[in-house]
């Protein structure tokens, strides 16, 4: 089968590169590995930077319940408190309900979709690209778009090498009942990481989290973590004890990196995680992966329409790309050393606490402006 473009991962640039070359008219097909609706490990603050761009591609926000943030909270691991407003703010809805209704719209718009199923590899020969499934199936397409992720099976598969890295990181995400404010994000310091909670849809919390894996080990178990390292910050403490946990167990990814990437690998154009994770304290990763698919599918049409060839395009995307978030990527990873360390995080909110006018342009430093 003979499609335009092949997307191979439905998140969220993966859908939002789906939906915008759909209105074109191409032919498109998304490959994922899940079914909708799904959880993912995510803290679920979309920054209002994409709130227009979502709301104009249909998105009703009101109606999914997502609720607005527009303050937020930092405490060292000892405990000390810091609170501000976001200038920008965002709002809160799950991964669940959000990838879902845009999945709704990119099937509306004609996007076909092949779910329950990965790509394992992808070969390129003269002007056309062979992907392959898990399930034995080939695909040809002009265009490729990764945006499978953060790290996966196919960086192997395309040999794509990643510099090595100190420290690793797991992600976990539960869904909560607790006595909390729905328009705060907070942001809680414990050894080794930090963890967010704020509200989304039907009065319930996104509590997620990203730790050194060696606690992980250290402790002997995601449980004994959160118990002996992560409630020696009493905020996170009273969660753990007071809060309805409504998942039947953690979700949980592994081996976490912030090692910068390509944007462009063997002529696939990456998108959003794919080509560079941004610290998650950053709260925009997901506006990051809106807006590189936009920025991708806008190029692709042009390719496609012969306007420009495929070393302008992928030329064109790494210049766009870099510009648009290498800065914002690094800024995030700068930012992350001053949390998850004792010293660190009581000397950074002391500091704040004594200069809080410091703090609206380092939150703003991760942020992009708000998108058209
Ligand atoms: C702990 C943590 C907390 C975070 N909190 C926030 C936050 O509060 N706000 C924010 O904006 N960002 C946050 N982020 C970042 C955000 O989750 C990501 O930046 C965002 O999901 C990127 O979207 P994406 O489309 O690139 O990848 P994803 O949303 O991860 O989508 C990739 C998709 O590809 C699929 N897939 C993978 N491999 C294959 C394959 N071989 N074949 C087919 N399908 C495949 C996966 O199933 C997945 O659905 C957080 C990240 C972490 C780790």
């Amino acid at each position: 089968m003979n499609y335009d473009v092949i997307i191979v991962g439905g998140g969220l640039g993966g859908l939002i590169s789906s939906i915008q070359l759909a209105k074109k008219q191409y032919n498109v097909l998304v490959v994922e590995k899940y079914a909708y609706p799904f959880n993912k490990v995510c803290g679920e603050y979309v920054s209002n930077e994409v709130k227009p761009f979502l709301e104009d591609i249909g998105l009703d926000l009101t109606l999914l319940g997502a609720t607005n943030i527009n303050r937020f909270q930092l405490t060292s691991i000892k405990g000390k408190s810091l609170e501000t407003t976001l200038q920008m703010g965002g709002f809160g809805l799950s991964r669940y309900t959000l990838d879902n209704e845009l999945y709704k719209i990119a099937k509306s718009l004609g996007v076909t979709f092949l779910l329950n199923t990965f790509v394992d590899d992808i070969q390129k020969i003269n002007e056309t690209f062979f992907v392959e499934t898990n399930a034995s199936q080939t695909f040809e397409t002009k265009v490729v778009i990764g945006s499978y992720g953060k790290r996966g099976k196919l960086d192997k598969s395309l040999f794509r090498q990643f510099p090595a890295q100190k420290q690793a990181f797991i992600g976990v995400k539960y869904h909560i009942k607790y006595d909390f404010p729905k328009d705060l994000i907070a942001l809680h310091n414990f050894n080794g990481g930090y963890c967010g909670i704020s509200a989304i849809e039907d009065d319930k919390y996104c509590l997620c989290y990203l730790s050194d894996r060696n606690n992980v080990k250290q402790s002997g178990g995601v449980h004994e973590m959160e118990l002996d390292i992560m409630c020696q910050n009493p905020f996170l403490s009273d969660i753990f004890q007071n809060a309805e946990f409504l998942f039947d167990r953690p979700l949980v990814i592994n081996e976490i990196i912030f090692t910068p990437k390509s944007a462009v690998h063997k002529n696939i154009l990456m998108v959003g995680d794919t080509a560079g994770l941004i610290t998650p304290l950053a709260g925009n990763g997901m506006s990051i992966a809106i807006r590189a698919g936009v920025i991708a599918s806008k190029l692709i049409g042009d390719f496609l329409q012969k306007k420009i060839n495929r070393e302008e395009l992928e030329g064109n995307y790494t210049e766009e790309w870099n510009k648009n978030f290498k800065n914002r990527l690094w800024r995030g990873r700068q930012l992350q050393k001053l949390f998850g360390d004792e010293f660190n995080s009581n000397l950074a909110i002391s500091t704040l606490k004594k200069l809080p006018f410091l703090l609206k342009p380092i939150i703003k430093a991760t942020h992009g402006k708000i998108m058209e």
